[in-house]
């Protein structure tokens, strides 16, 4: 019995999802596994745990599980689940990589899409379980299409479990019509979306680079001259969507009232918010000149230092129309992503600046005006060499097709695109699956710990390549976990072998640790001279992306330029401290990770130590989870270590550093590097260059590493990563015998 609140029910009613219920709680009667497409928005996230809950089938010992592939979509629709259903977080609960709140009470469970894999190699069967909903499978996501595979041999062997697949696009042929994965084909039933219509307008021709601009001057126009109506605008990552609603902030100030806001978090008149008025008492001179005032300033926005180039030139706007700025993407704090659902101050209009987080995992009420810049960011592999960059292109016309959709969610809308129909037109049509262009070792020794033993015969919805699958048996042949291949005569023979190496006892303990097998592999090999706890510090700050604040980006003017100059040099000089003397120096910039933990933790990591010396906050707030949770998996894999995590660690001695030594070689010994000698030095391109055994060409030591003044003879690197040079990353020194 869920007793919902009069006003939730009302809104519930209007969602498209709850006239099909009938029809998708008898599909599921029916079928072991079912597809559901819908439109983002008509409902499916939110209600259909509740159809399932309501329909029992979390009345006995199974509960219902939800696979998202993003963090912020499995925390905020848990809560959103919970309030709906009129229930405690106890009951409708989520976890994550890092956390969760989950308890033996719950019954909803949403989680990561990799919390659910590391759980099927707890408990093959998941037992646990009576339904699994797999969320966004349009999207793609490596874990998720991993899932589909396992599931459809899971569910026939649980019989009374169900299997529910949702998609936000029709495009579903990859799990339906495999036949490898799923015999007979799924039935797939479709939700009409209540969507108005949308007008989208092409530019006629399209911006070459400076589409933050085209944007800025786009949401301008928008806003001084088109009817009320929230307008929701899409760039390709955090720093762009900061300079965006710095600049938006200042052409339309804005400044909270303190007293008209605030209370109560639950809005549901959802349609009739946006109450534009052209006289707007509140905003007087006096608040205008406080500028920003909004409390988003102060926690991730002090980090991302300067102001744009140039926003003088451009069109003044008229700054009697306040705009209701807010950032949304990934790894913005959860309380900040939530104020994208509740309505805008009264008299000012909602603007959100998104990265694709918005494309479909959320729907943001009230949107009217979408500005789409067409591209996206990610990341690039090098299948063969395995260099990696971040890369802006355009995105697919799936995408597009998505983002134009998130205008027409409330009322007739409308969707610029800063681009022409003829590029749109050159667009791929949809994304490729995400496990088809990265790097799969990690996958693979997943699957062969689950006994997947010839990975090349597992059902997945769009296979890795080949060549990816053979670099990552080789890379787990080579760090000892998977038994070497037999000698055999003919090349195909050894391909064929080389593609069925059984995972060896320690491929089984790295398979044990959350992190990347390389590093797995340092976990594992930790225990000599007590250096575990160095280890495990060392493999959280290498798993945690991005753990200093960038330094590098090009600034406004002269004088940021010379402030950011002097910063630079500031962290230089604190980061040189943190590397230490003598034998540390040796491990370069992983002795400046371990350095920067162990400060951060002395000082009781908090956000201002945090800022005045260049670490991410966040970042360090994950490397403490991290260093937690892999001392409770260290101890796991070999009782007798009882390690306890103290946050605070002494520096290591100097038998402990040559020791770490010779474990990061052991994780990273494939990602060695020599320094290219002067008598080599045919092409000046070389100078001061590193030759890789894969790499044709040079590889460098970023002028930010500690290394970069030394220089030595061998390095071995985290990774290289391509931005105005091959730049390697964590790079520390190599003695020589
Ligand atoms: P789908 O999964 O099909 O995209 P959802 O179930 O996520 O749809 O959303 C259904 C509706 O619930 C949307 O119209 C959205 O506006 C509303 N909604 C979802 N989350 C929240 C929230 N945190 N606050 C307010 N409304 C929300
Ligand atoms: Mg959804």
């Amino acid at each position: 019995p869920v007793d919902r609140l009069p006003e939730i029910q009302a809104a519930r009613l209007k969602l498209p999802v709850l006239g099909e219920e009938q029809v998708i709680m008898e599909a599921v009667r029916e079928n072991m596994c079912v597809v559901l497409c819908g439109e983002t928005g008509s409902g499916k996230t939110t209600q259909i745990p509740q159809f399932l809950y309501e329909a029992g089938y979390a009345s006995g010992d199974g509960i219902i599980g939800i696979t998202e592939p993003r963090r912020v979509a499995a925390v905020s629709m848990s809560q959103r689940v919970a309030m709906e259903m009129n229930m405690s977080t106890r009951v409708v609960s989520y976890q994550i990589r890092y956390e969760g709140n989950v308890t033996s009470d719950t019954k909803i469970k949403f989680m990561t899409d990799g919390v659910l894999l590391k759980e099927i190699q707890k408990d093959f069967l998941l037992q646990k379980y009576r339904v699994i909903i797999i969320d966004e499978a349009h999207e793609r996501s490596v874990y998720t299409d991993i899932l589909i595979g396992l599931l459809s041999r899971i569910v026939p062997l649980r019989r009374p479990m169900k299997l529910l697949i949702m998609s936000a696009t029709l495009r579903v042929e990859d799990f339906t019509e495999n036949k490898k994965l799923f015999p007979r084909p799924l039935p797939v039933i479709k939700v009409d979306a209540r969507q108005f219509p949308v007008t989208v307008h092409f530019n006629r021709r399209t911006p070459t680079d400076d589409y933050v601009g085209e944007a800025f001057r786009k949401i301008c126009k928008i806003h001084r001259m088109l009817p009320p109506g929230g307008i929701l605008v899409f760039l390709t990552g955090q720093a762009e969507v900061h300079s965006m609603c710095r600049r938006l902030r200042r052409a339309f100030p804005f400044r909270s009232n303190r007293t008209g806001l605030g209370g109560s978090l639950i809005y549901l008149n959802l349609n009739h918010f946006c109450i534009y008025k052209l006289n707007i008492s509140p905003f007087g001179d006096e608040d205008r000149q406080a500028g920003i005032g909004d409390e988003e300033d102060g926690s991730d926005l002090d980090l991302e230092l300067g102001d744009d180039p140039g926003d003088e030139g451009l069109e003044k706007c008229d700054p009697m129309l306040p705009l209701y700025v807010l950032p949304l993407y990934s790894l913005l704090a959860p309380e900040q992503q939530g104020k994208v659902f509740r309505p805008p101050p009264a008299g000012t209009r909602l603007c959100v600046v998104a990265t694709n987080v918005a494309e479909t995992s959320l729907t943001i009420p009230g949107i009217k005006y979408v500005v789409d810049c067409g591209r996206v960011k990610k990341r690039f592999y090098d299948r063969v060499t395995g260099v990696s960059s971040f890369r802006v292109t355009w995105t697919s016309q799936a995408s597009a097709n998505q983002r134009a959709g998130r205008a027409g969610r409330t009322e007739p809308g409308h969707c610029y695109r800063l681009y022409s129909s003829a590029v749109f037109s050159d667009f791929q049509e949809f994304s490729e699956a995400e496990i088809t262009r990265r790097p799969v070792d990690d996958l693979v020794l997943q699957m062969k710990d689950l006994n997947i033993e010839k990975v090349v015969n597992f059902p997945f919805p769009t296979p890795p390549s080949m060549e990816a699958l053979v670099a990552a048996e080789h890379l787990l042949v080579s760090l000892g976990a998977l038994e070497e291949p037999p000698r055999v005569r003919s090349a195909k023979d050894m391909e064929r072998v080389r593609l069925s190496c059984p995972i060896t006892p320690l491929g089984r303990a790295m398979a044990a640790f959350p992190v990347a097998p390389r590093y797995a592999k340092m976990l594992a090999m930790g225990k000599q001279q007590g250096c575990l706890p160095y280890v495990i510090t060392l493999v959280a700050a290498m798993t945690v992306r991005e753990i200093f604040e960038e330094t590098d980006r090009p600034a406004a003017s002269e004088e940021e330029n010379a402030k950011m100059a002097q910063r630079r040099a500031r962290l230089g000089q604190m980061r040189r401290l943190w590397a230490g003397q003598g034998a540390s120096l040796l491990l370069g910039d992983l002795m400046v990770m371990l350095g920067a933990v162990g400060a951060c933790e002395y000082a009781g990591c908090t956000p201002k130590f945090c800022q005045e010396n260049g670490l991410r906050y966040k970042a360090m707030l994950e490397i403490r989870q991290l260093r937690g949770q892999l001392t409770t998996a260290v101890n796991a894999v070999d009782p007798e270590a009882r390690l306890y995590l103290d946050a605070k660690m002494a520096p290591p001695t100097e038998s402990q550093v040559l020791c770490l030594q010779q474990i990061v070689l052991a994780g990273l010994g494939d990602h060695l590097a020599r320094r290219v000698q002067v008598e080599e030095l045919l092409d000046p391109k070389w100078h001061n260059g590193y030759k890789t055994p894969l790499l044709d060409s040079p590889v460098f030591i970023h002028p930010n590493s500690v290394l970069f003044k030394t220089l030595p003879d061998y390095v071995v690197y985290q990774e290289v990563l391509e931005t105005s040079k091959m730049y390697m990353r964590g790079v520390s020194a190599v003695q020589e015998e």
